[in-house]
């Protein structure tokens, strides 16, 4: 932006820049694509659109391999990319990058099996007739992605809808479009042929543009805040979006747990790529038996893990400006209604650099409890038992991951909290997980990415009956007969009228 908030031109073309969060280096400048350039695009992909859905589940599962091949031995030039626009420490791009390729293989090779054409039971009435279900794509999506993951999340869309037979025009977070467009280069590679896979860059007006440029749906991950406003464009024309949003997720540690694996796992959960995880860890609720020894340990470890931009850093800076500001608002928050920082705190913070922070006795209504802080920072309380830590789960307005840890009743916990994601023993599972669906409930969104629900998130059921041979009885014409009527009525009493024992 210049001093008067309008964006710089290169030529007639609005520009934006991009700098390394943790150096200030500017990184790369790319346009602000207009209503006519996002247009254009989504014209281009609907005649790519034609090409590829005709090509077929095996042809696309061959291209969707050979990308993941790509991605697999260019994961260094991709990671260092990554670690430049979000400033996430080089390994951790590593893995985000790794994580992407099973979700590749696994789509290609399903999609088949999940969307294609499958017959389907008939009733009595209709048993004259051949039924059958296939899921075809819908067209073209619209896939609009955050930062803080910029491979892994909008190819959870991408490679779904691609798998599905759909084109996709791809528009990244204004903080990571140098990652998008590394991403759809590569995919250029292995389908040359068509513009399958497109790149429009710029910030929230691009988006909007791409939400009323006629796509089929709209695959949105970002927050809960802008996941409103862009259902509120998508509605102008019904067109249908997945939103994958924010969380306030939750781990709880019953008496049974195993202590060190819990700590890790809430460090972890909390801590990894500076707290900016969808589904980071941010409430922990420990049974009172075991409450002390395990914020005891916490602490401990969260002191050894250290945010900064040396390649020893364990984590990164806050990628965005004035994210910094929300966690500075969080922590003094709860700290004026009484929490306790053990380590880490307003104190710790130094420009987007903000330390591993733990809290303790903060109210359940304080910011720190009930929004998304998106920082590095766990609040942990002690619980008498775990119907409690149920409940102040499940008082949440988000919904996206929790955690259980426990040894004998993990399973039983899981079924009773109110998220889309529930990971007994282990965090960060479920994504890692292709077959499993990923998304949430409430305020974290709807519409499931991953899996087969990920894979029919991106088409429309197609239902044909076929008529095998004339009806033995015929009830859909006007010459229906009374002898029909009575036959029909007796049958039903027969199939559905028995009357119900209590
Ligand atoms: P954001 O909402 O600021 O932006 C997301 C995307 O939306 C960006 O590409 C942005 O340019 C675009 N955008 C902004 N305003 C728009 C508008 N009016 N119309 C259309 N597009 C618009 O989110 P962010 O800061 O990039 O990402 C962080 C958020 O994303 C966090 O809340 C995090 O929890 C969430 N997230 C969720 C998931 C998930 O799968 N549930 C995964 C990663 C991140």
């Amino acid at each position: 932006m210049t001093a008067t908030g309008e964006l710089p031109t290169v030529g007639t073309q609005p520009v934006f820049e991009v700098r390394n969060p943790g150096t200030g280096d500017l990184v790369g400048t790319y346009p602000v694509h207009s209503r006519d350039e996002v247009a254009a695009a989504v014209v281009r992909a609907r005649a790519a659109f034609v090409w590829w859905s005709g090509l077929g589940y095996r042809a696309r599962a061959e291209r969707l391999s050979r990308f993941a091949g790509v991605i697999a031995r260019r994961m260094g030039q991709l990671s260092s990319i990554i670690h430049d626009e979000t400033g996430k420490p080089y390994s951790d791009a590593m893995l985000e990058s790794a994580l992407t390729l099973d979700h590749l293989k696994w789509a290609g090779r399903n999609a088949s099996k999940i969307l294609g054409r499958k017959r389907s039971r008939v009733g009595l009435l209709t048993f004259n007739q051949a039924a059958s279900v296939e899921y075809k794509p819908l067209g073209v999506i619209g896939v609009i992605g955050p930062w803080n993951y910029p491979v892994f999340t909008p190819l959870g869309s991408i490679i779904y809808a691609l798998a599905a037979g759909n084109a996709v025009v791809f528009k990244p977070s204004e903080f990571s479009p140098g990652v998008g467009a590394w991403l759809v280069r590569m995919f250029g590679e292995v389908v040359p042929e068509h513009p399958v896979l497109q790149l429009l860059t710029g910030d929230a007006s691009t988006g909007e543009a791409l939400c009323r440029a006629g796509v089929d749906k709209i695959a949105f991950t970002g927050s809960t805040a802008t996941a409103k406003k862009v259902m509120a464009v998508c509605a102008e024309s019904l067109t249908p979006m997945v939103a994958e949003c924010g969380g306030k997720d939750v781990l709880i540690v019953d008496a049974d747990a195993d202590l060190d694996a819990a700590v890790e796992a809430a460090l972890w959960a909390g801590m990894a790529n500076a707290g900016q995880s969808c589904i980071a860890t941010e409430r922990v609720y420990v049974h009172r038996s075991i409450y002390e020894p395990f914020v005891d340990r916490l602490v401990a470890r969260a002191r050894s893990v250290r945010a900064g931009i040396d390649a020893e850093a364990k984590i990164g800076p806050i990628t965005m400006p004035r994210q910094v500001a929300v966690i500075r608002r969080h922590l003094e928050d709860a700290i004026v209604r009484g929490g306790r920082v053990l380590t880490g705190g307003v104190s710790e913070i130094n420009g987007q650099l903000v330390q591993p922070t733990v809290l303790v006795d903060v109210p359940e209504d304080a910011l720190a409890v009930t929004e998304e802080t998106f920082g590095p920072t766990l609040t942990v309380a002690s619980v008498d038992d775990m119907d409690v830590a149920i409940e102040r789960a499940n008082a949440s307005r988000y919904g996206l991951a929790a955690v259980v840890y426990s040894k004998a009743r993990g399973r039983e916990l899981a079924e009773r909290l109110h998220a889309g994601m529930v990971s007994v023993n282990g965090v960060f599972t479920i994504p890692q997980i292709p077959s499993l669906p990923f998304g949430g409930v409430g305020d974290s969104g709807f519409g499931r990415i991953h899996g087969p629900d990920g894979l029919r998130e991106f088409t429309y059921a197609h239902a044909v009956a076929r008529q095998r041979f004339a009806p033995l009885m015929a009830v859909t014409t006007f010459d229906r007969t009374a002898k029909t009527d009575a036959l029909l009525a007796k049958t039903m009493t027969l199939l559905h009228g028995k009357r119900q024992v209590d």
